[in-house]
């Protein structure tokens, strides 16, 4: 009890990890507390890990790190019940080194990886230990009670990075108590085994190449959220996600969710033949730049998911983001010791905020400010454009005898019932307004 550590991180995952790493280069003396069995073992993501902050701070990952496939292939598509209409980006120089930054990885294995590097480094993490409580004396917290065999460790600051739920950031009164249920969206993930030629064959891909496929619309029955597909080197990811709100009014489960979607006509058959091999459940803290909670108090400072750092918007960013708030974190408390401060002091931890608000972490959050209350608040767009916008082009692709110029004229008149011409003006331009 009477030790204390200089810096104690709560979670090994991406935020925490690279906060270790970098903190434990610059000689602080760096201790993770992780409650899985191992670092990974229960971290649950789509799919692709964005590797540029990864990168900076370990320039030959690409080389060593358990990473699966290069995504070369980005397709985005909307379903309705039984069509799918979809925009491909396929891009040849992403077959290229560091091939755009965007990999698919497996949590269990990379993470695993990740943390044996922190080690390398010199931090210390000790799995399987729960921080179940932040100690917090006259506002500011001074260490953590831990689980099991309720010891308390003293520390001059406390990196929370233990991802979505952030239960210690809300005990401490960074963000509110209760979980916002119209911005958490709760997801399911399944990766199912397939022989790498089966991959490569059936999603058209070079031998190493991979294809990332997002899903909008009847995937969550036009509720707020989406689905993914991922290749990885042997298997394929796929899973969905809605807020937890959206959920509850469903009335059904996320397995129900996952096996109408595994059954839609044009995602059976990616998967057919494939074994199921990993099943689980995890947020996302989809807030959104204007319901971020407080990043620091004295002696505690949130990174990553804790500190609700997703850009949700089309590009479905989190790793980064929260390997960009730990490199950030790490730094704040370097430059604070190179000026004398006192680490955990709200002076030393103050200019954090302002960091992540000069990089991409914030710059990219702050643009899709609106989106998340947006697609809250005009639900519409979810639930009505999916089924209207595919009727609308299957009426056009259709072949048959009808005079092309009399096809058109049918889809406006249909455009016209399904939605009003006003309408769609007006939520055409409140669609731009609010993706920027
Ligand atoms: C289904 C799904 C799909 C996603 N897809 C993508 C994607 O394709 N690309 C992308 O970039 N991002 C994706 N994300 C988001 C991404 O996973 C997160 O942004 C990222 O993992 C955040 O990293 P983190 O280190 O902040 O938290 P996490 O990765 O969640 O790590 C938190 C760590 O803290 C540990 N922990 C928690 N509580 C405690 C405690 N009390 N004591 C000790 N240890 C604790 C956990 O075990 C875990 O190891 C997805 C998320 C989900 C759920």
């Amino acid at each position: 009890m009477d030790e204390e550590f200089e810096v104690l991180i709560i979670g090994a995952g991406p935020a925490g990890i690279a906060a270790a790493i970098s903190l434990a280069r610059e000689g602080f003396e760096v201790m993770v507390l992780e409650r899985g069995e191992y670092a990974g073992s229960k971290n649950v993501f789509g799919g692709i890990f964005f590797t540029h902050q990864l990168l900076k701070l370990l320039p030959e990952a690409l080389e060593n790190a358990p990473l699966e496939r290069a995504i070369t292939k980005r397709r985005f598509c909307v379903l309705s019940s039984e069509k799918e209409v979809g925009v491909d980006v396929k891009i040849a120089a992403w077959r290229d080194k560091p091939y755009n930054h965007t990999m698919t990885a497996l949590r269990g294995r990379f993470d695993r990886w990740f943390a044996d590097q922190a080690e390398t480094e010199g931090a210390n993490v000790i799995p399987e230990i729960l921080v179940s409580e932040l100690l917090i004396e006259n506002g500011k917290v001074v260490g953590v009670k831990t689980e099991p065999g309720g010891e308390e460790m003293r520390a001059k600051v406390v990196i929370s990075a233990e991802g979505a739920q952030a239960f210690l950031a809300r005990k401490a009164g960074l963000m509110a108590k209760e979980l916002p249920k119209r911005h958490m969206i709760t997801n399911i993930k399944e990766v199912i085994s397939m022989p790498r030629e089966k991959i490569e064959d059936r999603f058209l891909l070079e031998n190493g190449e991979g294809v990332a496929i997002e899903y909008f619309g009847d995937v969550v029955k036009g509720n707020f959220g989406s689905g993914f597909i991922y290749t990885n080197e042997e298997s394929i990811s796929i899973g969905l996600g809605l807020t937890i709100h959206d959920l509850i009014n469903s009335k059904k489960t996320l397995n129900d969710f996952l096996e109408d979607f595994k059954k839609h006509p044009t995602v059976r058959k990616l998967i057919e033949g494939g074994e199921t091999i990993e099943y689980a459940a995890h947020m996302i803290p989809e807030y959104g730049y204007n319901h971020l909670p407080k990043m620091s108090m004295p002696g505690l400072m949130l990174v990553g998911d804790t500190a609700g750092l997703i850009n949700g918007s089309v590009y479905h960013e989190g790793t980064n983001l929260a390997m960009g708030s730990g490199l950030l974190a790490a730094e704040t408390l370097i430059e604070a010791k190179k000026n004398g401060l006192d680490i955990g002091s709200a002076e030393a931890l103050q200019p954090y905020r302002q960091k992540l608000e000069n990089t991409f972490v914030l710059k990219d959050m702050y643009k899709f400010r609106k989106v998340p209350d947006f697609l809250n608040k005009f639900p519409h767009y979810l639930q009505e454009y999916p089924g209207h916008i595919t009727q609308w082009l299957q009426d056009y692709f259709t072949v048959d005898e009808t005079p092309k110029a009399e096809v058109e004229k049918g889809i406006l008149n249909k455009i016209k019932k399904d939605i009003g011409l006003w309408r769609l003006t007006v939520d055409m331009f409140r669609l731009g307004r609010n993706m920027r």
